[in-house]
């Protein structure tokens, strides 16, 4: 029996594992002592390996004949979609065509899908499966300090004096952050302050529970803001010299009075001061968040408002402190990092600007990159709806299942004249496809991932893919020479991220070889940089932070 070292695939703290392999097949897990796993896994990482060998896989590609699938050779299937993706770029333009990724592909995989995408099929619709909840935090968190990422790091949540979670179940979604606020509170003495609708599992080690009522997280947090001014709680000369846009900020912050906060919360007023006192009082206080704030119709308000509170009282820019996104898929921070979005090339460049679409014309050799952002994810289900968008390939992503709206997604999706389907399973999205290609699980390739704390990991390949399934980037990689495009033709997932590496200023340095001992953490500008392990220490991405005012919007019902 052997052990391949790899990443686990179930949630974006990305703790790292062993695969135990027998004869070929992966048998087991084991955990890694490395990692911020620290020697465990939770139940989803331990049980990562069950579907791996299930006599459910998809094996051979697939094309629709009537109601039935018929298996096809590699060949032939290639073929058809380069035949029909290139048909209907000539008849309805580039714009009629699109392309999701996904946040459990690795960055190579994502890399090369927004390739093909921009340089291939000549247009910015491509994105990834999470815009309705990481999407909300990277403009949050870019409009108000410039990268759409947690700021600092797993292991400095237990330096934190006071911890703030909002929004998250961590127990429930990321057990072995829990874990680290546990040993915070109980073997350090911190002081956490819960804000959740329900009763959550935090709650009983919480000094303080914030219970408001689901949708109103801005108010409460305008409200803690109005206590730490009138109070004189926050931090004057970290104000002056690091920030713009205070006395907008105050402005608003100043009708929240917790009375006034109290009634659309639901939270008594003296409790809100409580919170509000404490967290500014403390040294290195951190701010801990996920989906419950995320995926919101205000979403990208809750963002900038918990950005708000931070550089208020200073808590940004110093170990311990920060705001801190827990991400769901694994790599819901990789897929957008390398250019899985409508509106950013990797690295977050923009489609926008000149310089940005040169430089990728240059490494891409390509003339005439799309000057305009693309379609987000619930745009391309809208514009196939209306029979704008005629064409979807859909890599690792069961929108059958993960669309809010399943009903609206199955009448997008027939409406196509073209859908393709790569994916492991033959999924409920899968069975409306023209062409279902069998892709190979993370255990059959070699990548990397990006964990929620901006770690870029490794994961390795532990057996040959099963059947005739093949890596995403392979796949792509022949589609695109079937169009007439070789700049997608690589060697190895290796050579794909030093190309990234010479295109992505934050992932500069990143290297397969620098990534053997522990990942590395982004930004990391050039192969002398250690990483980063907590943002803006000195300065903000352009200088100064940002105060963003906004108010409360009662949450949209249907
Ligand atoms: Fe996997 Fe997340 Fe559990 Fe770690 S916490 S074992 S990354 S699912």
């Amino acid at each position: 029996m052997s052990r391949v070292f790899t990443t686990c695939i179930n949630c974006g703290v990305g703790c790292n594992l062993y695969l135990k392999v027998r004869n070929g097949r992966v048998v087991g897990i084991l955990p890694s002592r490395s990692g911020p796993g620290e020697g465990r896994l939770c139940l989803k990482g331990w049980t990562a390996h069950k579907f791996i060998h299930s006599p459910k896989r998809l094996t051979k590609p697939l094309i629709r004949d009537g109601q039935e699938f018929k298996e096809v050779s590699w060949g032939e299937a290639i073929g058809l979609v380069a035949e029909r993706l290139s048909a209907l770029k000539e008849g309805y333009g580039s714009h009629s065509l699109a392309v999701l990724g996904s946040a459990k592909c690795t960055n190579e995989e994502n890399y090369v899908l927004q390739k093909f995408t921009r340089a291939v099929l000549g247009t910015n619709n491509i994105a990834h499966c999470t815009p309705l909840s990481h999407a909300s935090a990277i403009v949050g968190l870019a409009v108000a300090f410039g990268y759409g990422a947690m700021t600092n790091s797993i292991e400095e949540i237990e330096d934190a004096n006071v911890i703030f979670v909002i929004g998250s179940n961590t127990t429930k979604e990321h057990p072995l952050i829990a874990r680290r606020i546990l040993r915070a509170v109980r073997e350090r003495g911190a002081k956490l302050i819960v804000a959740a609708p329900l009763s959550i599992d935090l709650v009983e080690i919480a000094e303080i529970h914030l219970q408001h009522k689901p949708g109103t997280d801005v108010a409460l947090i305008n409200g803690m803001m109005n206590v730490i001014l009138s109070e004189d709680l926050h931090d004057t000369e970290f104000i002056e010299r690091r920030t713009r846009n205070f006395e907008a900020m105050k402005k608003v912050a100043e009708r929240y009075l917790p009375e006034y906060v109290e009634r659309i919360t639901g939270v008594p007023a003296e409790k809100i001061s409580e919170a509000a006192r404490l967290y500014a009082k403390a040294n290195r206080a951190s701010i801990i968040y996920s989906a419950g704030i995320t995926q919101n119709t205000t979403g990208t308000d809750n963002m900038v408002s918990l950005a708000n509170l931070a550089i208020m009282t200073g808590n940004i820019g110093k170990k311990g402190t920060g705001v801190n996104l827990l991400t769901g898929r694994n790599n819901a921070q990789g897929a957008g990092d390398v250019g899985a979005l409508p509106d950013v090339f990797p690295g977050y460049q923009r489609v926008t600007d000149r310089q940005a679409r040169e430089k990728m014309e240059k490494a891409w050799n390509v003339a005439d990159l799309d000057d305009k952002p693309g379609l987000t994810q619930p745009e391309m289900l809208n514009s196939a709806c209306n029979g704008d968008l005629k064409a979807l390939y859909i890599v690792g992503e069961n929108l059958m299942l993960s669309h809010p709206d399943t009903n609206n997604a199955g009448e997008s999706l027939r409406n196509l004249e073209f859908l393709v389907v790569q994916d492991i399973f033959l999924t409920e999205t899968a069975k409306l496809a023209h062409v279902v290609l069998p892709a190979a699980s993370f255990a059959e390739k070699d990548g990397t991932f990006t964990s929620t704390e901006r770690r870029i990991q490794r994961i390795r390949k532990a057996i040959e893919p099963v059947g005739d399934a093949r890596e995403d980037w392979k796949i792509i990689g022949e589609i695109a020479k079937r169009m007439g495009y070789d700049g997608l033709t690589y060697g190895s997932a290796e050579e794909i991220m030093d190309e990234v590496a010479s295109i992505t200023p934050i992932y500069g340095g990143i290297s397969w070889d620098r990534l053997e001992d522990g990942g590395l953490q982004w930004p990391c500008w050039d192969r002398s940089h250690h990483g980063t392990q907590f943002l803006y220490e000195g300065e903000f991405f352009s200088g100064l932070g940002n105060f963003v005012p906004v108010h409360f919007k009662p949450p949209l019902s249907n």
